[in-house]
């Protein structure tokens, strides 16, 4: 794993094995998000007790914070199937419509990043959502004949990143909406504790703090962070992960102890450095840091605004007081700032 690897949002190859072990069985086992939870374990029961399919539902909130796995639960807790796409991969109806028609009802359809879906797709999906019905095409072009087909009474899961980016038309599909916070360290320190247990590592108190409060409020970075200083220790310290082999293993891994990694850091140096501080174009802070301007917005931003280190203003971003003195800036009046000496 390279450094940046650590915020990157897909799912990293040597993990998708390890994540189907982490991923909790039941909704009473999920760690934190007591809200979520609770509305779901609400929404599920009385959906169970009516015998009906849960009503559609989104989640949205940053990459790593339990969309997926929440989604897997849901079906779990109803006794249902689910089968999971993505936006991106699905290029025409047709790739739906096996999938739609072989639902049972109840059975969960998750798609992730929901806000990337192709406008066709959408409105394919509109009347499968509300009439449980769907338009089949029967050859190309404008005079095309179609039939219109019915369909089990399914549940549409989606998650997504960027809420904004979904259309009002899809958004309003959704009869239940939930959002998914940063996790504080406290919650973040169980979710180590029993990633530990499960890939059989032996962590003390200390290590599990200091995992906890560098990863970003984001239990898939824990899980990584965790990963990665097993390995550490595993040659170090003969497997066992002390505060000291965390701390030791974190600064190999460039995460500093606000949890910044080394692309954070370029971020928010850029815009000081090259940018006076700011307001800078997301797009332009893309290209001098070399990574994609989504990926910006939706991986590194989010944590960088939640924690002060960064404003999202109308005319581009800034970096904040705290920012600058992270870095041992000081916040100059007007001009370049410089680095200060002490
Ligand atoms: P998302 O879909 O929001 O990107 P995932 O559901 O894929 O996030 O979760 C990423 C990883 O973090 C998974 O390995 C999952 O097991 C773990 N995880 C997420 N939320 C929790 C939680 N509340 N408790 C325990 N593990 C969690």
């Amino acid at each position: 794993m390279t450094r940046a690897e650590i915020t990157t949002p897909d799912v990293l190859p040597d993990e998708s094995v390890v994540e189907l072990s982490l991923r909790p069985q039941r909704l009473a086992e999920f760690i934190g998000q007591p809200k979520v939870k609770e509305s779901l374990q609400i929404y599920i029961d009385a959906a169970i007790a009516r015998r009906e399919s849960l009503d559609h539902t989104l989640f949205f909130g940053p990459a790593g914070l339990g969309k997926t796995t929440l989604a897997e639960l849901i079906a779990r807790e109803m006794g249902v199937n689910i089968r999971t796409t993505s936006g991106p991969a699905l290029e025409k109806p047709g790739d739906l419509v096996g999938t739609l028609t072989n639902l049972r009802a109840g059975d969960i359809l998750f798609i992730d990043e929901i806000h990337r879906l192709k406008p066709v797709i959408e409105e394919f999906l509109y009347p499968a959502m509300e009439d449980y019905k769907i338009d089949i095409r029967l050859s190309e072009g404008p005079k095309a004949q179609t039939i219109t087909m019915g369909i089990e009474k399914f549940t549409l899961v989606g998650a997504t990143t960027r809420l904004g980016m979904l259309t009002p038309p899809m958004r309003a599909r959704f009869g239940i909406e939930q959002r998914l916070n940063f996790y504080p360290a406290s919650d973040l320190e169980m979710i180590v504790r029993r990633t530990a247990e499960v890939i059989k590592v032996t962590i003390d108190s200390g290590g599990v703090e200091e995992i906890a409060c560098r990863s970003r409020g984001t239990p898939r970075v824990a899980n990584r962070l965790l990963r990665r200083i097993r390995d550490y220790a595993q040659v170090k310290s003969g497997g066992i992960i002390t505060r000291d082999i965390a701390k030791d293993a974190l600064q190999l891994l460039d995460v500093d102890q606000f949890g910044l990694d080394d692309m954070d850091s370029r971020i928010l140096k850029t815009i000081i450095e090259k940018f006076d501080g700011g307001p800078v174009g997301v797009t332009t802070i893309a290209a001098a840091v070399g990574e994609d301007a989504g990926t910006i917005e939706e991986v590194y931003e989010p944590f960088l605004v939640q924690n002060g280190f960064l404003q999202r203003t109308p005319r581009g971003r800034m970096a904040t007081a705290q920012a600058y003195r992270h870095f041992g800036f000081t916040m100059p009046s007007s001009g370049s700032p410089q680095p200060s000496l002490f």
